[in-house]
């Protein structure tokens, strides 16, 4: 510690206390900076002033002036904390960092660590040394997501317990403040409970008293945060959706998280894509029966047949099917499909997945490819043109590969209709090219980004890199990002 602060009953008492820092000073060979020191005299809780304080070599400690304040460990003072003051500053200092984390050119994920690491630990450092109440911080944790819905990253009605839960569960990982703050002061609580000087214990006994709102908060910090938000997460009806999608069984939730864990969007991407997993877009449906405004009809602006609803735009519209969705499907194919070439040694080096373009029909002595191309059979099958084939003439081994970017809930689905739909042509071309076997390996990934077991297996068994996923599933949301954004937000 090198700032010192010595309490004394009385003139004399300090001038004893003084002489005796001064000497320790001088046997360790510090100097004892007089212009930087201060004296507070109190008289019956005003401050008085009684004059400098002279000590044993003649030099001079001045007297704080009434209205004086001196800084001791980073918080003014007088002879007791300025509360209101400080707390501005605090609070000034803290939207200042958060602001200028936002104008930086993080992406999403680093801007939640850049605020977490530099703009909410100098807040915490007034933790149980100012009055902070419970109001006063759900104010300030309020203006921080006001900030962020400024700067594009949060929609207003978006799931705010998502904004806190950690990234590989589906959140943001940003810092609580009032909870960080209550975890704080119990940190302090429980230092003086443990220690056994008598200072220690006196203080413990009188916790009460002399931290925040006189009274300790034991009604919030022994409950478990995040516990809370994934329950209230889970039992809102419309952001509720999204968190029983992303809890079937079927998916596989560390890898569909992935685009959170890896944190590549920019901030007001990230932004987007949780405001339609949230279904929170200005869809017809949604500014009728949600914001219960009028609309003059809730039939979809592009096709005029089904409800306009963000599942409908996301997914199932007839009108953008062959343009919009078939362009998003195939960019997810497409990084398939080199990786394969890659794999079997039938590209040499590899291409920028938003510039690579696929061969129809890549060859060479051990493995054939076929891209979207027509598989001739002598019997002839109604589905006869899957996504990719995978066809091993060395090992007498094919694979039918398709691709689905379904809705959230139709994961299965979506996975037993791909199986159904091949099996015909499956058992064709075993006969026809005399093979060992043939697998059909359909890769789902939701328009939301979830990801299915069966996905991340048939990727494992095909040897391609991890990540495979990562960037199967960048193509899917970035395309449902783009769709959104074209058809709610044109301009
Ligand atoms: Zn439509």
């Amino acid at each position: 510690m090198d700032d010192v602060k010595l309490y004394a009953r009385g003139r004399k008492q300090l001038e004893g206390l003084l002489e005796l820092v001064r000497r320790f000073s001088i046997d360790v060979g510090m100097t004892f900076g007089l212009e930087k020191c201060a004296k507070v005299e109190v008289r019956r809780g005003k401050l008085a002033e009684t004059g400098n304080i002279t000590l044993a070599d003649g030099r001079e400690i001045a007297s704080l002036k009434t209205g004086d304040r001196y800084k001791y460990l980073g918080i003014h003072q007088t002879y007791e904390i300025q509360q209101q003051e400080n707390k501005k500053t605090a609070e000034t200092e803290l939207i200042r960092r958060v602001r200028k984390v936002l104008k930086s050119q993080l992406s999403a994920k680093n801007k939640m660590v850049a605020i977490n690491a530099w703009a909410i630990p100098a807040f915490l450092y007034t933790a149980g040394i100012l009055t902070w109440s419970k109001t006063d911080l759900e104010r300030l944790d309020r203006r921080i997501r006001a900030t962020l819905t400024q700067c594009g990253m949060l929609h207003p009605n978006s799931a705010i317990e998502r904004l806190y839960l950690p990234r590989k569960e589906g959140g943001r990982g940003l810092s609580n403040l009032e909870h960080s703050c209550l975890k704080e002061e119990q940190k302090i609580t429980d230092y003086f409970v443990r220690n056994n000087l008598p200072l220690h214990q006196w203080i413990a006994a009188n916790l009460g008293n002399l931290l925040a709102d006189g009274r300790i908060r034991e009604d919030d910090t022994g409950e478990d945060l995040p516990e809370k938000l994934r329950r209230n997460w889970e039992s809102k009806s419309l952001h509720g959706r999204f968190f029983a999608s992303l809890h079937q069984p079927e998916v596989d939730i560390m890898r569909s998280n992935t685009y959170l864990t890896q944190g590549y969007l920019f901030p007001q991407t990230e932004g987007t894509l949780l405001a339609i997993q949230d279904q929170v877009v200005p869809t017809r449906v949604y500014t009728k029966h949600i914001m219960k405004q009028d609309v003059e009809t809730t039939k979809c602006r592009l096709c005029n047949t089904a409800e306009e609803s963000v599942q409908h735009l996301s997914s199932g519209c007839s009108s953008i099917a062959n343009t919009k969705y078939l362009a998003r499907h195939n960019n997810m194919g497409k990084v398939v499909h080199q990786l394969l070439c890659l794999e079997n040694q039938l590209l040499d080096h590899f291409t920028p997945h938003h510039i690579y373009v696929p061969q129809a029909l890549t060859e060479n002595e051990h493995t054939k490819i076929y891209w979207d191309l027509t598989v001739i059979t002598d019997r002839g099958t109604e589905h006869n043109r899957p996504d990719i084939v995978v066809w091993n003439k060395t090992k007498k081994t094919a694979v039918i590969i398709d691709f689905a970017v379904p809705l959230d809930q139709n994961l299965s689905k979506a996975y037993a209709e791909k199986i159904a739909k091949y099996e015909p042509l499956a058992r064709q071309i075993k006969d026809m090219w005399q093979l060992e076997r043939v697998d059909i390996k359909p890769l789902i990934i939701s328009c939301n980004g979830l990801v299915h077991q069966k996905t991340t297996k048939h990727i494992t068994d095909m040897k391609l890199p991890p990540n495979t996923i990562l960037w199967m599933q960048k193509a899917v949301i970035l395309g449902t990002v783009n769709i959104i954004r074209q058809v709610i937000y044109p301009h």
